[in-house]
Parts: structure tokens; C-alpha cells; sequence
């Protein structure tokens, strides 16, 4: 299955697209990890994407989409990918669907997670963590017993400075304006569907599922009786082919056979026949019987050749 996840900072996708890694044994591709992965590996790609970031520059969708392909021929890909944090415009968008169409390997689905804006501001900025022991809470929907202390081990919380109302607002502005049109992108491809990214996590990724299976499960239950069919087809006429070929080349053998044998045989016979016959006749002269045969056989031809003259 071959899934684009949608969503704002803060709808929970990435918490999704590990648990859909999970069900599906299918890989996640973050532009994120794959860039760090292609710089640790200090590929072609990776150094061009390293040369770009070291130059404070965006790595090119170029890049980006170099990358993603040379993910999709990894093994692990072969039964699909969720693909995640790519694309985040249009132009990326169609780039992309120029790749896989190209690939043969078309999205199936585009899958947003929707969150209203109210409740993302609340996730973003109410995020508060315990820079003791890593737990975390907010202090809209998962509030610390006491104010502004760990309920673990009782150490301060701390507010990380870019989850500000202002810094928060600008990211989700900036997603509005570039990302949400993507979803109308694939809703024009009839690709699009939305699961509410609201409540417990299980609950979600319940929805997610049930719109993946009734999806693309269908899809994918056509494509591989289509892909069943059309290789039945293929061996079907691969058969034909190897049999009208076999055909032929008896065929072939058959004529090119008759001509050789009926040549060679000819002289050989005679070759053999005549050399054998003079020298059994003057030696078996003496003994009647064989000596009988043979020279009947070979007075015939001396018959035959007085006929001729
Ligand atoms: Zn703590």
C-alpha cells in the first residue's frame, strides 16, 4: 500500500504513521530521516544535501525526490511505503506523481489527519516536559497533579521556547497556506480521505485502518486478480510462443535434415557397399553360400549398369 500522510504540526501523524509501520510491516519515509540517512551514508545525494544545508540552503525537491526513489527499490519497500512530511506543496506533489507513475507505483491513498486549529494551538503550545525523567503533559488535556511539577519525580516542567502562541500560530499559518491545498490536490484524484485526529490514539488509528482496508484493500484485491490474469496471459502466450518456436525449428531441422542424410547417406551407402563387396567377393570366393549371396547383390548392379549403357 502506497499512503501519503496529511496532517498540521501537532495532528498526531507521525504517531499514526509508526503504528501503520507497524500493522502493515511497511517502511515510514520522513524526508527528515532519509536525509540523514543518505549524509551518514555519504552518498551522491547525501553530499548534495549536506553541501545545501552546510550552504543554508533548502535541499531541492530534486534531491528530496532522488532520495525517496532510491528508498522505494530498498526490500522493504516492495509491498509499499507511508510516506510522511513529503509533499508539502503542490508542485512537490506532482513531482512526486510523476516518479511513481514513472515507477508504476501510483499512491493509493492520501490520508489527512484532521485536527482544528483551536485544539492544535492547545496541543502545541500546552506541551510542557520534565527535563528529569522525560515524562510529558499538557496543560490542557493531560494537566500535572500539581502545577508546573512532575508528578513522577516531582522535578519543575519546563516550556520549550518555540512552543509559544506566536512561534505555534506562524507554523500552522505557514501549513495552511502550503500543505492544505495538497489535500484538495488529492481530493481532485479522488485519493483523498480524512480520519479526525481527535481522542484516544487507539481510537484514531482504528479509523485509520478501517479507511485503509475498505480503500485500498479492495484496490489492491482488483489489482492482483488483474495482475494474476495478465500473467496468466503472458505464460499463456510465452507457451504458444515456445511451442509455434519449437515448432519452427523442427521444422527447420526437419528440412535442413532430409536434404544432408539423403546426400551423405547416398555415398556412404555406396562408399561402404562397393569397397565391402570387392574385397568380400575375391576372399569369400571360397566359401559357396555367402560368396553366393554377395555376388547375386552385387551382379545385380552390374545387371543394372549393362541396362544403363
Ligand atoms: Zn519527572
Amino acid at each position: 500500500m502506497r499512503i501519503v500522510l496529511l496532517g498540521a504540526p501537532g495532528s498526531g501523524k507521525g504517531t499514526q504513521a509508526k503504528l501503520l509501520v507497524e500493522k502493515y510491516k511497511i517502511p515510514q519515509m520522513s524526508t527528515g530521516d532519509l536525509l540523514r540517512a543518505e549524509v551518514a551514508a555519504g552518498t551522491d545525494l547525501g553530499k548534495k544535501a549536506k553541501a545545501a544545508m552546510d550552504a543554508g540552503q533548502l535541499v531541492t525537491d530534486e534531491i528530496v525526490l532522488g532520495m525517496i526513489q532510491a528508498r522505494l527499490a530498498k526490500p522493504d519497500a516492495k509491498n509499499g511505503f507511508i510516506l510522511d512530511g513529503f509533499p508539502r506543496n503542490i508542485p512537490q506533489a506532482q513531482a512526486l506523481d510523476a516518479m511513481l507513475a514513472r515507477l508504476g507505483q501510483p499512491l493509493q491513498l492520501a490520508l489527512l489527519v484532521d485536527v482544528t486549529t483551536d485544539i492544535l494551538m492547545k496541543r502545541l503550545t500546552g506541551r510542557r516536559s520534565c527535563g528529569s525523567c522525560g515524562a510529558i503533559y499538557n496543560i490542557y488535556f493531560s494537566a500535572p497533579k500539581t502545577s508546573n511539577k512532575c508528578d513522577k519525580c516531582g522535578s519543575s516542567l519546563t516550556h520549550r521556547s518555540d512552543d509559544n502562541e506566536q512561534t505555534v500560530g506562524k507554523r500552522l499559518g505557514v501549513y495552511q497556506q502550503q500543505t492544505a491545498p495538497l489535500a484538495n490536490y488529492y481530493k481532485a484524484q479522488g485519493k483523498l480521505r480524512t480520519v479526525r485526529g481527535v481522542g484516544v490514539v487507539s481510537a484514531i488509528f482504528k479509523n485509520a485502518t478501517d479507511i485503509i482496508e475498505s480503500q485500498i484493500r479492495p484496490l489492491a484485491d482488483v489489482m492482483s486478480k488483474i495482475e494474476s490474469a495478465a500473467a496468466r496471459q503472458a505464460a499463456k502466450a510465452k507457451a504458444e510462443e515456445a511451442k509455434a518456436k519449437a515448432a519452427a525449428k523442427a521444422a527447420k531441422a526437419a528440412k535442413a535434415a532430409k536434404p544432408i542424410p539423403a546426400a551423405k547417406a547416398k555415398p556412404v551407402v555406396a562408399a561402404k557397399a562397393k569397397p565391402v563387396v570387392k574385397k568380400a567377393a575375391p576372399k569369400k570366393v571360397a566359401p559357396p553360400p555367402k560368396a553366393k549371396a554377395k555376388s547375386r547383390k552385387a551382379t545385380k548392379p552390374a545387371t543394372k549398369a549393362k541396362k544403363v549403357k
